[in-house]
């Protein structure tokens, strides 16, 4: 789905021709020291940036160069490195707006007059909570997000990218700045949904372990360059990586 891309940033090739394919169901890790290029990999998947060369395709449809809400509507989600979400606003809200992105101006403008507009946010809500208990932040839905535990922010924002019914789900560093009982969550979160929602997942993550227990193949990058890709036994044992995780 990723082929030969390419993005130059002014005097810095940030990826160099990169291909790597998610297959269907499963857990893709995207892997490499810092400045490797893993987020701009992102960035060009979710269409915030634009790929100088190289294509993008997911499931049929041609990607590259679509503008975010365009990639959102062909079922590409994604969470953010740091925390994107409203911290004023409770975790209902939060959710809420995920699905306003999903449906467009929709129900939230039509102010609920309309009948139809009601039956249509009623029913936005009731997917809203079915998913914010899947996460495990159902009881944090009327709580301003600014005021929960790091961890349980980190899962309300997958959560939200839930909430656009994702084919493919992105997560930039999902268990960063989490305590192990939170890493440990969050990896049973990830499994169950490719497992019980069959979403696929492409997660960049530096806990290696953790790569290593949920990651069915493995993307290695150091310095916008693919260096290996493969399951992760074998990608964990070749000398390249090695290397490059070493810093030598
Ligand atoms: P990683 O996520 O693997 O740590 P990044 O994709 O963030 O790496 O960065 C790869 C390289 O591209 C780095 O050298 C970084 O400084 C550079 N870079 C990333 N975004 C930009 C940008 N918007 N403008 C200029 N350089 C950038
Ligand atoms: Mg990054």
């Amino acid at each position: 789905m990723v082929s030969e891309v390419t993005v130059r940033f002014a005097g810095l090739t940030a990826l160099d021709a990169v291909s790597f394919t998610v297959a269907p169901g499963s857990v893709h890790a995207l892997i490499g020291p810092n400045g490797a290029g893993k987020s701009t990999c992102f960035n060009v998947l979710s269409g915030v940036y634009r790929a100088t060369s190289g294509s993008v395709r997911f499931g049929g449809a041609e990607l590259t160069s679509l503008r975010p809400h365009r990639v959102a509507a062909l079922g590409v989600a994604r969470t953010f490195q740091n925390i994107a979400l409203s911290p004023h606003l409770t975790v209902r809200d939060n959710l809420m707006l995920g699905r306003h992105r999903l449906t467009g101006a929709g129900f939230v403008s039509a102010g609920l007059r309309l009948p139809s507009a009601r039956r249509e946010a009623v029913r936005h809500g009731a997917r809203v909570e079915e998913i914010a208990a899947f996460a495990g932040v159902g009881e944090a839905l009327p709580v301003p997000v600014g005021l929960l535990p790091y961890g349980v922010q980190k899962r309300v924002e997958l959560a939200r990218a839930l909430c656009m019914e994702p084919r493919l789900l992105l997560l930039d560093e999902p268990v960063a700045g989490m305590n192990g009982g939170e890493r440990r969550e969050m990896a049973a979160l990830i499994q169950s949904v490719r497992e019980s929602l069959g979403i696929s997942i492409l997660l960049v993550e530096h806990d290696m372990g953790m790569v290593m227990r949920i990651a069915d193949a493995v993307t290695v990058l150091d310095f916008g360059r693919r260096i290996a890709d493969g399951p992760p036994e074998a990608v964990q044992r070749d000398p390249e990586v090695v290397r490059a995780y070493l810093g030598d």
